[in-house]
């Protein structure tokens, strides 16, 4: 036993790979995804908050279209994709409605992450979802993606959403119980490694090639998506999902591999913050935001009194005070033009002003960096 217990992980992503969810007929496993949501109920009673990363779409859309996956063409992986997402994520509202736990799908492009507006964007929905306890199942968008703009694999996309949504902990359920010195499958001299600080050239080297199937990502995808999360503060963990209540085996201890993270989400994103290069704007504020700010609250409109430089929705802007003192810096959530509009206003006069509703925050306190001015 290797003692992890998930109490110290919040916020979790949790990634079911195809292999798990169905079987080797293309049937979605039921009484496995039912026993797992057993488990995404028992951490959502003890005051976690889950993310569903869930691969499967393609597998059983193959079957209900009669495609086979080997031979078929993107086209028909896509078609196959739609076919197969409704009846994954039907599966999952169904399972988790027997705990009176409500699912929202959400489907993802790689622009919906990479592109800070849009990365802004898919945040607030999140967040918003897990306000209301409500599990996003997530997937990525078959159906539109095309080859040179695809996540690829869901280990990526689970890592990505991990760094969207700040999670403590991302869980890849997968086949194998954790990272091994080898491929445990074709070297019997393997060996089982509990805990990884770093990923280094050894590292990658240990977890091979990586594989390009469809919905199977190997080991070489885990790690470097252990390394997407690690450098967004996320400890990652691998974990065997081949038995019925892999969840509730981990939290039990079982054995399992972590990839752990040395700061927090948050540090992790405000090091970046304050690490971008490229700064597009700048924002002076009254002395009433500065105090807000100080005490741990977004920045408003209200508390704007000028902007200049030229930015749009997600560029880096700097935060001044109104004696020039260099404050911080943050995402802005609006243009330099919407924000020369709103700024001075309060929360509810943004939607007269712009024309439509809007966001109530300039700057959410989660994308901010304050400097010590001390
Ligand atoms: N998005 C694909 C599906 O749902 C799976 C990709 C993967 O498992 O990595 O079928």
């Amino acid at each position: 036993m290797s003692g992890l217990a998930l109490s110290n992980y919040r916020r979790l992503v949790i990634k079911v790979g195809s292999s798990l969810l169905v079987d080797e007929d293309d049937q979605l496993n039921r009484i496995w995804l039912e026993k797992l949501s057993d488990d995404v109920a028992d951490l959502s009673q003890q005051g976690h908050e889950l993310l569903i990363v869930s691969s499967g779409a393609i597998a059983i859309g193959s079957s209900v279209l009669g495609i086979n996956k080997q031979r078929a063409r993107l086209e028909d992986l896509q078609a196959a994709a739609a076919a197969g997402q409704v009846q994954l994520v039907h599966a999952y509202q169904e399972c988790l409605r027997v705990h009176e736990i409500a699912a929202a799908q959400v489907l993802l492009t790689p622009d919906d992450t990479e592109d800070r507006r849009r990365f802004l964007n898919a945040r607030r929905t999140l967040e918003k979802l897990l306000e209301r306890s409500v599990i996003p199942v997530i997937n990525e968008n078959d159906t539109v993606a095309t080859i040179e703009i695809r996540y690829g694999d869901n280990d990526r996309l689970a890592a990505r959403i991990a760094q969207l949504v700040m999670a403590d902990a991302l869980i890849l359920l997968s086949d194998v119980d954790g990272f091994y010195t080898a491929d445990p499958g074709s070297d019997e001299d393997a060996k089982h490694i509990a805990e990884v600080t770093s990923i280094n050239s050894e590292t990658l080297a240990m977890a091979g090639e990586t594989r390009s199937d469809v919905g199977t990502g190997g080991m070489a995808t885990k790690v470097q998506a252990a390394g997407i999360a690690m450098h967004a503060g996320c400890s990652t963990i691998i974990a065997s999902g081949v038995i019925p209540h892999p969840l509730r085996a981990l939290n039990d201890g079982g054995r399992c591999t972590v990839f752990r993270a040395s700061a927090s989400p948050a540090a992790a994103r405000k090091q970046w913050l304050a690490g971008a290069l490229e700064v597009s704007g700048e924002l002076r504020l009254d002395d009433g935001a500065v105090k807000a700010l100080l005490g741990g609250s977004s920045l408003l409109p209200v508390g704007v009194v000028t902007v200049s430089g030229s930015f749009r929705r997600g560029d880096v802007v700097t935060l001044r005070s109104a004696s020039g003192v260099d404050i911080g810096r943050g995402l802005a959530e609006y243009s330099d033009e919407e924000a020369v509009r709103l700024a001075g206003l309060h929360s509810d006069e943004i939607e007269t002003a712009l024309g439509y509703r809007g966001r109530a925050v300039m700057v959410h306190r989660d994308e901010l960096v304050l400097f010590d001015n001390d």
